[in-house]
């Protein structure tokens, strides 16, 4: 054990059980822990740093603005936020923006927005629906709008109002539907809970009966977003157009900033004092949302596309070798889930890919989840799957999970 994992472990509250090294260093995919040992990220910090670790484009805006300014007061002018807002609306739908410094604060800010918008609209109009094993975040609020019960056990009382449907599920979806509800929210792919894209037609359902009822259609895009399903943002898999969405996680590349889009209805319901943030969108974290969304273009989205089939066609093929330990694949963009069958521990395979030096996540059940840096390609794809197949061949030999 290192000094640094010693000191974390005695001087860290332990929300975390953490993998015991210490990343002190990285260049696109890849990272160095304290003794220099070379690691494949497949992880991007959990979809954050999509355009690669240490990035000199991203550096040098930071950088250059940390020299100028980094933080004035959102009671005044903050020129990049504008500049932020409309980037963000020219990748997504016309609207303005709020800016935050996470993704539960973003979703909180949506929340709050929903309830006035239809509270406004009628007394009581404000019943919020969810889909059971989302994730929107680890405030009250946002453990609340989670569909998970261990985010929110231990932690009554919660808030009250909020309800919940089966991803898909079109008759439960209409079932709980009605004039109270004020919003929807969705996650275009399901990220913490499995990698799980939401079938069209549940999502069209979803759009037409909050038109229907007045009500808004959120998608959370904290994960899905910033190009990470091959898309600049994950509804638009879909042939909808929310109300609002949330962004975090990659906005600004490992730089902290949230941000919430919302149509001109909604935003017109807004007023001052009804909502804030001290540190959102201050200049350096604009500085880094501008230069992170100045490369989402077409090109790297291909580029996205592209790696994210040098991976299913690889993992494919491992199922076709292991259809007994490998139940299914899916992979939108770059973000990939391999769930396995009871036979393989998925918590068993991340210990043996950190072993071979991949560091990779998990999600829902029994599924590895991918979400690695753009800058992967063929090669970390290959590398990738043999160090799975290996793996795999190793548990059947063993007979099964340990
Ligand atoms: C990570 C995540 C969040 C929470 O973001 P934080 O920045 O950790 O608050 C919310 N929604 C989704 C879909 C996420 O993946």
């Amino acid at each position: 054990m290192t000094d640094s994992v010693r000191a974390s472990e005695e001087r860290l509250i332990p929300f975390y059980s953490k993998t015991p090294i210490a990343i002190v260093k990285g260049k696109g995919h890849r990272v160095w822990d304290e003794q220099g040992k070379e690691y494949l990220d497949l992880t991007a910090g959990i979809a954050v740093v999509n355009l690669g670790h240490a990035d000199p484009g991203i550096n040098r805006a930071v950088s250059k603005q940390l020299s100028r300014i980094s933080h004035i007061s959102n009671l005044f002018i903050i020129p990049g936020q504008a500049e932020l807002s409309e980037r963000i609306s020219s990748l997504a739908f016309p609207g303005k923006c709020f800016f935050c410094n996470s993704g539960a604060e973003a979703n909180e800010a949506a929340l709050k927005m929903s309830r006035i918008v239809g509270n406004l609209q009628k007394p009581g109009k404000n019943k919020v629906l969810a889909l059971r094993d989302s994730f929107h975040g680890r405030t009250i609020a946002t453990i609340t709008l989670t569909g998970q019960e261990k985010y929110k056990k231990g932690f009554d009382p919660l808030l009250t109002n909020i309800d919940f449907v089966a991803p898909g599920s079109v008759e439960e979806l209409r079932a709980k539907m009605d004039d109270s509800v004020c919003a929807v929210f969705l996650e275009a792919v399901q990220g913490e809970g499995g990698v799980k894209l939401l079938p069209a037609e549940f999502v069209a359902e979803a759009r037409a009966l909050t038109t229907k009822f007045n009500a808004l259609l959120v998608f959370d895009e904290v994960q899905t977003g910033i190009g990470r399903t091959g898309k600049a943002f994950g509804y638009q898999n879909f042939k909808v157009q929310p109300d609002i969405i949330t962004i975090a996680k990659a906005l600004g590349n490992g730089f902290p900033i949230g941000a919430v889009l919302v149509t001109e209805a909604v935003s017109s319901k807004m007023g001052p004092g009804m909502h804030a943030s001290t540190f959102g969108g201050n200049y350096l974290a604009c500085a880094a949302g501008n230069a992170v969304l100045s490369r989402l273009t077409p090109k790297t989205l291909e580029a996205v596309n592209r790696s994210g089939q040098e991976f299913r066609v690889r993992l494919e093929a491992l199922r076709a070798k292991y259809p007994e330990m490998i139940s299914e694949v899916r992979a939108y963009g770059l973000m990939i889930g391999v769930d396995f069958s009871a036979a393989v521990s998925v918590k068993q395979v991340l210990d043996s890919l950190l072993e071979r030096r991949i560091l990779a996540l998990r999600a829902g059940d029994n599924t590895l989840r991918l979400v690695p840096p753009f800058t992967v390609g063929a090669k970390e794809a290959e590398k990738l799957t043999q160090a799975l197949s290996d793996i795999l061949q190793s548990i059947d030999q063993a007979g099964g999970k340990k």
